[in-house]
């Protein structure tokens, strides 16, 4: 270190390179990291389960998210921490396989971290623990597919699927689990109730003159990223307008260019124009008076989608326009809501069935952008069962019988191993406990008691009972997860945990 001064003669000290690293090393970085991922993970285990808290997070230009999905609250959280950012990244990739079980999965490496922090304390090497985990995972997850059962349903049976979605949100209409693509449309205002699902796509725009027709029926949809506009001068030539005739001849001229414009429209039998970009009053009044509805100013992304869902072309040039390109869509209509004068555009009946679209009413921001996440959720449930229709119960249960088998394998390990298979049984039991926790009940004194009911009923479905409903048996309550999902928790969880495990030096630059 030395001391310097600048041009204006104030002190300042120069740090040698090396002198400003903070490294550590050996059982030391071990621990240091064990309790950044512990910290993170404690943040989630209250959110964990039905009586979940919510988290409320505040970003930087002052927008406010309330919510108690474990990877939006990682996502919102702007860590800076190394080993966090690993269960950020963990939760996130829970939510890209499955959708579902991000808050579980983070929770259940904090857990893991947790019993590797008391084994290393024992003196048992870290890769010891790594190896026993590994162990203790397959262990686990072939025992989810031992205690995993099918779950029935079929193109003429949806009826299960829909109470499924309905555990993780209400959805009304059961076809959108076989939407190819859905998209959500959120508009503040409303209640939550007038949610609704749409058969086609949404736009968030109205007619382009209040007296074109409100609903076409066999609308053939001319889908335009081309403007209504005569072409307009170059910068290099000039109008001179100085008598009225000139004005006259212009307008006729531009009234021709609308003209021939709309003509085409109306040649290749367009009764709907979509048009990506604007157009004057002009060019509004003659769409009107020729009869041919118009929307203006639609998005590139919409327009996209409503030429996808439509079976149409979406057209550069009106030379271009042929009947084949043309969207076809059963109904179009505009309709008002409430007392504002907020209109939408619902394009339905499409040529193509299975786009759908899902808007979401709610009070404020906060409620719409939660009720997306739980529709999300439902639709990846939804989807996984599709894929697989293997589940395991919920509450809990899943977790404690994989607990009660990989206890019991411990016992058959000669080695050191043994120990951290043990922790990793310990570790599992942390998920129902949370649940309890989280419940209001004696998170200990509940788990006991399950598990004695689990053994000694031979019963892997009895769970915590959170919402008070009477009975532990999460079969009775309708509480599942996808085999996959679970299985995935457990796997994804364990492969983090293995990696922080490993790593004995962290270098990196001091604070100052
Ligand atoms: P995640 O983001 O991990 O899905 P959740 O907050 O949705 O987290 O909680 C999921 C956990 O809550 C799972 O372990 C699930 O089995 C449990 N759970 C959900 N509903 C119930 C219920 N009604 N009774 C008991 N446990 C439930």
């Amino acid at each position: 270190m030395a001391l310097a001064f600048d041009e204006f003669g104030r002190p300042f000290v120069i740090i040698k390179e090396q002198d400003q690293k903070v490294r550590l090393r050996g059982l030391d970085a071990q621990k240091a990291n064990i309790a950044s991922g512990m910290a993170v993970s404690r943040i989630l285990r209250t959110s964990l389960g039905p009586k979940g808290m919510d988290k409320m997070l505040q970003s930087p230009d002052g927008d406010v998210t309330i919510t108690n999905d474990g990877a939006t609250i990682l996502e919102k959280m702007d860590v800076d921490n190394q080993i966090a950012k690993l269960l950020v990244e963990l939760s996130r990739s829970q939510d890209y396989e499955i959708g579902d079980g991000t808050t579980g999965v983070v929770v259940l490496a904090g857990a893991l971290l947790e019993q590797s922090q008391k084994l290393l304390e024992r003196g048992i090497h870290p890769i010891r623990v790594a190896e026993g985990y590994e162990t203790a995972s397959r262990i686990a997850v072939e025992h989810l597919e031992k205690i995993s059962q099918k779950f029935d349903f079929g193109v003429n049976n949806i009826e299960p699927l829909v109470r499924t979605c309905m555990t993780t949100f209400v959805l009304q209409d059961c076809e959108s689990v076989q939407a190819q693509f859905s998209r959500d449309c959120r508009k503040v205002g409303g209640k939550l109730e007038d949610t609704e699902l749409i058969h086609g796509i949404l736009v968030d725009k109205e007619m382009s003159h209040p007296q074109m027709p409100k609903q076409i029926e066999d609308a053939k949809i001319a889908i335009l990223t081309c403007p209504f506009e005569p072409p307009k001068p170059k910068t290099k030539h000039k109008v001179d307008i100085d008598t009225v005739e000139k004005f006259q001849t212009l307008r006729k001229q531009e009234q021709q260019y609308f003209d021939v414009m709309v003509q085409k429209c109306k040649d290749v039998g367009a009764t709907l124009v979509i048009c990506q970009w604007g157009f004057d009053d002009e060019a509004n009044h003659l769409l009107m008076h020729r009869n041919l509805p118009a929307v203006r100013w639609v998005g590139g992304v919409e327009l996209e989608l409503i030429a996808i869902a439509t079976g149409g072309r979406i057209v550069p040039r009106f030379q271009e326009l042929t009947p084949e390109k043309l969207g076809k869509a059963g109904l179009v209509r505009e309709k008002a809501f409430g007392t504002t004068k907020d209109r939408m555009l619902y394009v339905e009946h499409c040529a193509n069935s299975r786009a759908v679209t899902i808007f979401i009413r709610g009070g404020n921001k906060m409620i719409i952008e939660e009720t997306k996440r739980s529709i999300h959720d439902a639709l990846c449930v939804a989807r996984n069962l599709i894929r697989n229709n293997s589940i395991v119960y919920g509450g809990g249960s899943a977790e404690i019988s994989c607990s009660v088998c990989v206890e019991a394998a411990a016992d058959k390990h000669p080695g050191v191993e043994q120990y951290a298979i043990r922790a990793f049984a310990d570790a599992l039991d942390s998920v129902p406990m949370a649940l309890a926790e989280n419940s209001g009940l004696q998170p200990i004194e509940t788990l006991s008691s399950v598990k004695s009911q689990q053994i000694k009923e031979n019963n892997h479905y009895c769970g915590i009972d959170c919402n008070d409903a009477g009975t532990n048996d999460m079969r009775e309550q309708n509480v599942f997860e996808t085999l996959i999902g679970k299985q995935q928790q457990i796997f994804l969880a364990t492969q983090v945990v293995k990696m922080i495990l490993k790593i004995d030096d962290v270098i990196s630059p001091s604070d100052y």
